[in-house]
């Protein structure tokens, strides 16, 4: 270094003894070519940053050369991290551009700076919460892309907090509150266990002082007693393991103040009634095979001369926790009659739960210590977004895995964020919006593509519900929910539902026996209910209408039943006059059959309508359309073109009635449509993705089967009139691969 940076030959010497500091880890790390180039960085950053002052005084290249420090050495980060690092704040704070890192570096070099300088503008100016849920999707969306862009920044800003003293209390405030929400969290999902405890630490000192204060003042004046006591405690286990020969290391560490102060808090405990204040950690160096044994013989010898509490024991070796960590955990007694935890490890281990996300990967790459496993990792991510396929979806799944464990944060349309538990579906989430959107969901679109309601979540998911005014929560339900909000809702509504539906059913049952000539008696129902055998008058009446009861099931149960001896009871007595229900329902159908309206309109409010549409051909807004009055059950509406109207004309001609279509209609109608094609990639998403950006369509089923080639599918949609479902059909028809398209009325039959 002979050039002139900087002004003061003490400062000048400073940065180069911290300069000389980092180029010792490198060294560690990295062969002769990759020095040079982080000696390059260097230079670029001390010659950029030369002029410029931190608030403390400081000239601004000790910021960098500090955050690329903490990268290598406390984040077990490699040489191309150190670079970016450097150079951070160059592009951002400097005249240096992005082509000129890209020019003097690689490509890679420059995506990560570009990185750091895209987030620093989310991460450093996040307000409210809103704002909040949208930096996390956009941080998530960046983690694909290069994670080591988020260890960086972890970097930086555990540096910034370590010298937050510099800046003004209220900068101080906004600084530290953000870390405790974004960065804290963020580090405990990517497994830097000790970056995050520090990072909570930094905040509560400037959030709560003077929590901060006491909690540490009175941590300093126990130390010495705590000390000594760890000293008796741990004698006779490292006498044991000397004996054993088995080489270890003895640690132990003092709670953080944020995690003491949380157990006061949570257990409304002075200080002094915070027992377990630390905790000791046996380090194992063991090779990889020995490991799980070795850790439980440890258990062993420990046990030997402290007594576990069962409750207490963790086996974190055999199950890893999803963000990689490994340790076997122990709480025993202590001869003084205090529970001390213990923690066992290897090495591998310890640096796991120590460094997170790049230890663990440099464990699963060739073994080198630079940054190969890391970039085998990030190249896999690359490949994905590349080339989307089966291996890969289950590959981003295991990696969103690790990064939320136990949560998973779905994003609604417009970028709010819900919280769900890890495998919640989709209807989970309907129900975490509001308990209407779940009992009317019919389908969902995950990240633009529809999908089932049973679907399960992954972090980040994009989701919206599709719903139906017609829907009805069902019994399948409640297998694929499992929040409990979702199930209770369920189950509530489904209750409701059924209430609903006694009336229906037993003017449903009353009507099939007035048909069979089944006398209406409690001792009638009873015998029905016992030979369909349902216990209870809700499900009864329930089952008769939704029919799963039919006038054939109780034809059925009549025949059986005269059979036997039980004839009398069954037979109507037709000495008895009418009910005097019947008679009015009668005289309700010859009122209508005089007053029958001229024209029908139909559409406006589909739940309120006195006609019904018929289910043979499934008219929609747009169709010719006739309206039959029957006896029993009313207009029904059909398709003029519908073989069972131009029958019904015969029967009930009389009764026909013109009908047409309010100009207008705000209700949709369920129709179908059938396509053929050629088994294609893709074909699928593609015809999702037509229809789901089409305007007002909702799809209730979609089911498309491929067999030697061909492709065959049944679509049943939600539309407002034929004019959109021509569009519709008319956008599909030209999607490469699909040869026919047809309107469905059942589907199975082609209309
Ligand atoms: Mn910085």
């Amino acid at each position: 270094m002979t050039d002139n940076y900087f002004d003061h030959a003490a400062e000048r010497r400073m940065i180069l003894q911290q300069y000389k500091e980092l180029m010792v880890s490198v060294s560690q790390k990295s062969d002769e070519r990759r020095q040079q180039e982080v000696k390059k960085a260097f230079q670029i950053a001390a010659e950029a940053h030369k002029d410029m002052r931190r608030r403390s005084g400081e000239p601004y290249i000790i910021h960098p050369v500090e955050v690329a420090r903490i990268a290598i050495d406390e984040v077990g980060l490699g040489a191309t991290s150190v670079i970016c690092a450097l150079l951070h704040d160059v592009v951002e704070d400097t005249d240096y551009t992005l082509k000129d890192v890209e020019d003097l570096f690689n490509p890679a070099i420059a995506k990560i700076i570009d990185g750091l300088t895209k987030i620093s503008g989310l991460f450093d100016h996040a307000g409210s919460s809103s704002i909040q849920a949208e930096n996390f999707r956009k941080i998530l969306l960046t983690l694909s892309d290069d994670v080591r862009v988020i260890l960086i920044k972890l970097a930086d800003r555990l540096h910034n907090m370590r010298t937050l003293d510099a800046l003004p209390e209220k900068k101080q405030l906004t600084i530290a509150s953000e870390t405790t929400y974004l960065y804290a969290p963020l580090a405990h999902r990517l497994g830097l266990y000790s970056i995050k405890n520090e990072l909570e630490d930094l905040s509560l000192k400037y959030t709560h002082p003077e929590v901060y204060q006491t909690i540490s003042t009175k941590l300093k004046e126990s130390e010495l007693e705590r000390q000594r006591f760890i000293n008796r405690f741990i004698f006779p286990i490292k006498k044991a393991l000397q004996k054993d020969g088995m080489d270890h290391k003895i640690m132990h560490r003092t709670k953080s103040v944020n995690s003491i102060w949380k157990k006061m808090k949570k257990k409304e405990i002075p200080f002094e009634e915070v027992y377990d204040l630390f905790a000791v950690r046996i380090i194992l160096d063991t090779p990889v095979e020995h490991e799980k044994q070795d850790c439980w013989r440890v258990y062993s010898l420990v046990t030997d001369h402290y007594r576990p509490r069962m409750d207490r024991l963790r086996d974190w070796i055999s199950i890893p926790k999803a963000n990689g960590y490994e340790s076997l955990h122990t709480t025993v007694m202590s001869n003084e009659g205090n529970w001390v935890e213990i923690q066992i490890r290897s090495r591998r281990m310890d640096e796991i739960a120590e460094q997170g996300f790049a230890a663990h990967y440099k464990y699963k790459g060739d073994g080198s210590v630079e940054d190969l496993g890391l970039d085998d990792w990030l190249s896999r991510i690359r490949d994905w977004l590349q080339n989307p396929s089966a291996d890969a979806l289950d590959f981003l799944d295991d990696f969103k895995l690790n990064l939320f464990s136990d949560e998973i944060y779905i994003f609604t349309p417009k970028g709010d964020i819900k919280t769900l538990p890890v495998g919640a579906s989709a209807l989970d989430f309907a129900y975490a919006i509001h308990s209407h959107v779940g009992n009317r969901a019919i389908g969902a679109k995950i990240n633009y593509k529809l999908e089932p309601l049973s679907k399960k979540l992954l972090s980040g998911d994009q989701v919206e519900i599709i719903t139906s005014r017609k829907q009805t929560p069902k019994e399948e339900w409640y297998q694929w929910a499992t929040t409990a909000r979702a199930k209770t809702q369920i189950k509530q509504a489904i209750r409701d539902n059924r209430k609903k539906h006694v009336d229906i059913g037993k003017k449903t049952l009353k009507n099939h026996f007035q048909e069979l000539k089944i006398e209406f008696t409690d001792a009638n129902i009873k015998a029905l209910m016992n030979y369909v055998k349902t216990q209870s008058q809700v499900d009864f009446y329930h089952k008769i209408a939704i029919k799963e009861i039919t006038e054939e099931t109780i034809k059925a149960f009549s025949l059986s039943y005269n059979k036997g001896n039980f004839l009398r009871l069954i037979k109507k007595q037709f000495s008895k006059s009418p009910a005097p229900e019947e008679s009015s329902l009668d005289q309700e159908i010859k009122s209508k059959l005089t007053s029958k309206p001229q024209e029908l309109l139909l559409g406006q409010d589909i739940d309120k309508m006195d006609y019904v549409l018929a289910e043979c051909c499934k008219p929609i807004p747009g169709d010719d359309v006739i309206g039959f009055i029957k006896p029993k059950s009313g207009m029904e509406v059909h398709r003029t073109n519908c073989p069972n109207a131009i029958q019904h004309m015969s029967t009930y001609g009389k009764s026909a009635v013109k009908a047409k279509w309010k100009e207008t209609p705000t209700v949709q109608f369920l129709t179908g449509i059938a396509i053929n094609g050629i088994d294609k990639v893709g074909l699928v998403n593609e015809i999702t993705r037509i229809i789901s950006d089409e305007l007002n369509v909702n799809i209730r089923s979609l089911e498309i089967k491929s067999h030697d080639g061909l492709s065959e599918g049944v679509i049943m949609l939600y539309l407002s009139n034929t004019e959109h479902l021509k569009n519709l059909m008319n956008k599909l028809s030209k999607v490469d691969g699909i040869q026919k398209i047809q309107r469905i009325k059942k589907t199975d039959q082609i209309v």
